[in-house]
């Protein structure tokens, strides 16, 4: 472990953190609050948390030699993304430490055909879908037959900010597409009638206490979500049955930490599920600023096993704008002053290098109505990001 050691009192906890992006940066920002010392694991030294203060330990994260070093003085293990074989986390849990969330509920954050088959096994809503070997384009046909096209194609692992997704038109693109090409196993599901996109985020406790956040309603363009509202503007009615459809997925893979669970809702207006994040998710920033207590930390208080804080919203209506990396490059440090000219808007940077959609931070603004805040956050991230 490398960084300065500190004369003083002892950490109240050890939290050690697989990945070191920008999760891991401010769940450190939480860690710094309650005491607690945050060790992450990655390959590079140089990257969003430890920069934020994060201890480094350096190490690959697929790899057991590594993840071992991670856990040893750790209270518990846990994780700012899913790219960590279930098998390793089998391995550290059995090697005699603590690994929060499970290996079973990461596997389903990890794999979009495990998930599927899971939920509706268990009787969630999800769209209709087929997963079939690479290549099996007859009972993709068939499948068809059944839901018409257009389809949807995603790559069951891997995928983020809509990169594992394609919409297929008709057999002959799907014997064409690249990402068909690049899938060993292919996840074909209807194209759902999108009304709106939601997000619920639960935070849970080893045994089962929960909180849940306001419903957040997602705005996504070519797969990558661009703006986010808190609460989203649905009936109460849905949004109590989100809620209680989320807290009932957390159950179900007995999560810990926090659960993200992404829904449509559907033409009809129902409710569908799309995918699940067992860790603090893109949906939840605002929570920094606009809830009592922020994702980040009831995501440590969680997977601590200490009591959750209360996740109430402190305005009625929160904006969030991911600031995505412009194509030809950005200076966000020539447009931070403009974007600070509004005295309550608040402003994450991640430090991450510049890459065209990549999201470099995001800015979060509270108001008295939806109109107000969205065009705060928007006016913002436009003096940040303006190409
Ligand atoms: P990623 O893991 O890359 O975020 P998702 O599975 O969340 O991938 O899909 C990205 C976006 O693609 C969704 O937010 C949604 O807009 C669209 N999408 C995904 N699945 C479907 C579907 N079955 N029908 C219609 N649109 C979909």
């Amino acid at each position: 472990v490398n960084g300065t050691q500190q004369d003083g009192s002892p950490p109240t906890a050890v939290v050690g953190m697989v990945g070191a992006g920008q999760l891991a940066r401010m769940t450190q920002q939480a860690a710094i609050a309650l005491g607690i010392e945050l060790r992450v694991l990655s390959k590079d030294r140089d990257s969003p948390a430890v920069d934020a203060g994060a201890r480094h330990v350096a190490g690959d994260p697929c790899d057991m030699k590594s993840l071992l070093r991670l856990a040893e003085g750790c209270d518990v293990v846990t994780f700012d993304h899913e790219g960590v074989p279930p098998a390793l986390i089998s391995r550290l849990a059995a090697a005699g430490h603590q690994v929060r969330p499970s290996p079973a509920a990461q596997l389903l954050a990890q794999d979009k055909g495990e998930a599927r088959r899971l939920l509706s096994r268990s009787g969630f809503p999800v769209p209709p879908f087929i997963e079939v070997a690479q290549g099996d384009v007859e009972a993709v046909r068939s499948f068809a037959a059944a839901h018409g096209w257009p389809l949807v194609l995603k790559a069951p692992t891997g995928g983020y900010d809509g990169r594992g997704v394609e919409v297929i038109t008709s057999a002959e693109q799907l014997a064409s597409s690249p990402l068909a090409a690049a899938s060993t196993r292919w996840l074909i599901e209807e194209k759902v009638d999108i009304r709106q996109e939601l997000a619920v985020l639960i935070a849970r406790r080893p045994a089962g206490w929960w909180q849940a956040y306001p419903v957040v309603e997602t705005v996504q363009r070519d797969g990558i979500c661009h703006e986010l509202q808190m609460p989203g503007v649905i009936p109460a009615a849905l949004a109590v049955e989100a809620v209680s459809l989320a807290a009932s997925i957390a159950d179900g893979i007995d999560a810990t930490g926090i659960l993200a669970v992404e829904l449509f809702v559907t033409g009809d207006g129902g409710l569908v599920v799309n995918e699940l994040a067992a860790r603090p998710h893109n949906s939840g920033h605002a929570t920094i600023e606009a809830t009592v207590t922020s994702q980040f930390e009831n995501h440590l208080r969680a997977v601590l096993d200490w009591p959750l804080g209360d996740t109430s919203l402190l305005a009625p209506a929160v904006v969030t704008v991911n600031l995505l990396g412009p194509v030809g490059g950005v200076d966000l440090a020539r447009g931070l002053p403009a974007a600070l000219e509004d005295p309550s808007i608040h402003v994450h940077l991640y430090r991450k290098a510049h890459r065209a959609g990549r999201k470099l931070g995001h800015v979060t603004a509270l108001a008295e109505t939806v109109g107000e805040a969205q065009a705060k956050a928007r006016r913002a991230a436009a003096c940040l990001v303006a190409p």
